[in-house]
Formats: C-alpha cells, structure tokens, sequence
C-alpha cells in the first residue's frame, strides 16, 4: 500500500501522471538539472525506486518525444501545449521514469528543487543512477510504444 496518491499532467491534459509515493512529499526533494534542455523548460524532476508512476496517453498524437545529450533517455512532452511531463530510460522489457515536479496538481507540498548535474555523468554512470533513484515500477497506458525505445 503506499500512502501518497498524487496526479498531474500536461496543460491540455493529452499526457496524465499518476503517482504513488511511500513517503509524504514533503519529505522529497526535487531535483533541477541543470542542462540546457531543463532549464529552459524549468524542469524539477521527482521519483522514488519504492513509488508507481502510471503515465496515460489520452491523446497519442500529442506526443512528443526528445533525446539529447546521449540519447539514452527519452523526453516526454506534449506537442499541443508545450509541457514537459516526464523523462522515461528503457533497458529491454524494464521501465525507468522520473516525473517533472511542476506537473503535478494540489501543490503537494514538495520542497523547492535542488540543483543536480547529471551531465557531468558518464552514460554508464548515469543509467547506473537512473536506476537507483528513478520509478522502477512505472506503467504505460494509451499507447506503449510511443514511450518506449523502438530498440528498447
Ligand atoms: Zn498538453
């Protein structure tokens, strides 16, 4: 059971979050990477290995995607209203995500960002990180195969 249920999305509601957090989010720390690409669009990134992040498409011609630096992970962004909603890493059949915090609705409470770099990380490194610190246990519904890597 995990305690703290929260929802999100995009503006125009083409791309839905919902999370399931262990902790209350007042105890989490959003993290402001500090690439070009987040910091343009004022990204703070939030996810728990412990928690569920379910992403539904409700609009699949909204969505867009985006690669940068090394092109492991994807960015998920609504092509309609501009937002961007979450990043997602596949490795084979597995699924690793992390949510934009400035998504998600009610104000939850979540203390300011702090800045990271992951940037200054290997590939390896940083898929090692993704892996420890993203949502492990994340679920797709719309349409699967617009999130995950062709050659996921
Ligand atoms: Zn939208």
């Amino acid at each position: 059971m995990h305690a703290h249920s929260l929802r999100g999305g995009c503006h125009c509601d083409a791309i839905r979050v919902e999370l399931e957090l262990p902790r209350a989010p007042a105890t989490y720390t959003p993290r402001a990477c500090d690439c070009d690409f987040c910091r343009k669009h004022g990204a703070a990134y939030l996810s728990d290995p412990s928690g569920r992040l379910h992403i539904e498409i409700r609009d699949p011609a909204a969505v867009g995607r985006y690669r940068q630096g090394n092109a492991l992970a994807e960015f998920l962004l609504c092509k309609t209203c501009g937002v961007l909603v979450a990043v997602v890493y596949a490795d084979g059949a597995d699924l690793y995500a992390t949510v934009n915090s400035r998504v998600i609705e009610g104000d939850p409470g979540f203390p300011d960002a702090t800045p990271v770099s992951p940037q200054t990380l290997s590939a390896h490194d940083k898929v090692a990180r993704w892996k420890a610190v993203w949502f492990a246990d994340v679920t797709v519904a719309g349409n699967e195969s617009l999130i995950v890597r062709e050659n996921g």
